[in-house]
């Protein structure tokens, strides 16, 4: 019978403080333990909730320690764990305390999660803008510098633009990044020719921008349209989004990492990936703000600020084109971004008398 089988438990006695040991049960009677011996023999008596029982750990004998000091063991775990439960002691062992405690093991994992998500949501964001900080300036440099190289060697040649033409836009980018604020200097513009890239701009972290040909031509003499693209590309620079998307990319491990002093070997890994930049596409938040940062400029420089709309009603009807180009293809020129470029032109205009 199921009730015999828990009512007792098979095992030995040791008395306090000695090495005898003597076949003995254990039974439960009302709310206390009680050893006896073969012939019946009271050998020790406890409250059940007095007595100590060690936690189930494979097959190691089960514990159950006296007041008095004497221990009462078994090797039979699983009787034991039945006895305790009908006994209504503390059952040891790490299941057990999950069956015990499972609503408080959902809200643990539950915790776990919200803060897990909460990492993500806040921490990252956070240590970005730290790494960004303790990023010393010749980090940029070298991976501007690599960058370029590649794509020199790579990808782009010579300008074949009149070096008039060249003298034209660059005194019109002087006056755009002249109203910025990191000033001129921060800013070297190169022309290229893209190659496969064909029209094409960009920026890379140290405030080296480059504009192709292709897109000069593009523009068909439409200068606005031309610096509303490089006001963009200067927004880019002046916001660091390509070091916040790169170091985004890097994740938590690697941003710790950065941040934790190994600066050393983890810029070496980015600056290896001499790729990484190019690969890099910012986000829509960050495009946003480079198109807004293009108004602003533009608007200060007393030219055009509906010119980067521009530019993107050119460049509809070559998107999806099979040619389309990095810059094209990162520069989705949605109704939405053209409604918000308007929007904030407004806005702007709004404000000044
Ligand atoms: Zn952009």
């Amino acid at each position: 019978m199921a009730s015999e089988d828990t009512g007792r438990l098979a095992g030995a006695w040791h008395p306090p403080r000695s090495s005898l040991s003597v076949e003995a049960l254990l039974v439960c009677e009302g709310r206390r333990f009680v050893v006896r011996d073969a012939a019946g023999a009271r050998l020790a008596e406890a409250g059940v909730a007095s007595v100590e029982v060690s936690a189930r750990v494979g097959s190691v004998p089960r514990r159950f320690t006296f007041a008095d000091g004497s221990l009462f063991e078994t090797v039979d775990n699983d009787t034991a764990d039945l006895f305790l439960r009908s006994a209504g002691a503390r059952p040891g062992g790490f299941v057990h305390w999950l069956e015990q405690f499972r609503p408080r093991l959902v809200v643990i994992v539950l915790a776990v999660i919200v803060l897990a998500a909460g990492v993500y949501r806040f921490a990252l964001p956070a240590l970005v803008e730290v790494a960004i900080v303790v990023t010393p300036p010749v980090v940029p440099q070298l991976m501007s510098q690599g960058t370029m190289s590649t794509l020199d060697r790579a990808i782009f040649s010579e300008s074949t633009l009149d070096p008039t033409r060249q003298a034209e836009i660059r005194a019109g980018f002087g006056e755009i990044a002249a109203r910025s604020e990191a000033g001129p200097e921060a800013f070297a513009l190169n022309f290229r020719h893209g190659g496969i890239t064909g029209p094409n701009a960009f920026a890379l972290p140290d405030g080296t921008i480059v504009i192709t040909d292709e897109l000069i031509e593009l523009a068909g003499g439409d200068d606005d349209m031309i610096l509303g693209v490089l006001a963009h590309e200067i927004g880019h620079v002046e916001h660091e989004h390509s070091l916040r998307q790169l170091y985004r990319a890097a994740g938590l491990a690697g941003l710790v990492m950065l941040i934790a002093g190994d600066i050393g070997s983890a810029m070496e890994d980015i600056l290896a990936q001499g790729g990484g930049l190019l690969a890099l596409s910012y986000s829509r938040d960050a495009e946003r703000e480079a198109d807004r940062h293009s108004v602003d400029l533009m608007l200060a420089a007393g030219r055009d600020p509906l010119a980067i709309d521009r530019f993107f009603a050119r460049i509809e009807p070559i998107i999806g084109n099979e040619r389309t180009t990095s810059l094209l293809a990162t520069h989705p020129a949605t109704a939405e971004r053209r409604q918000a470029i308007a929007d904030y032109v407004a806005e702007r205009t709004a404000e000044r008398p």
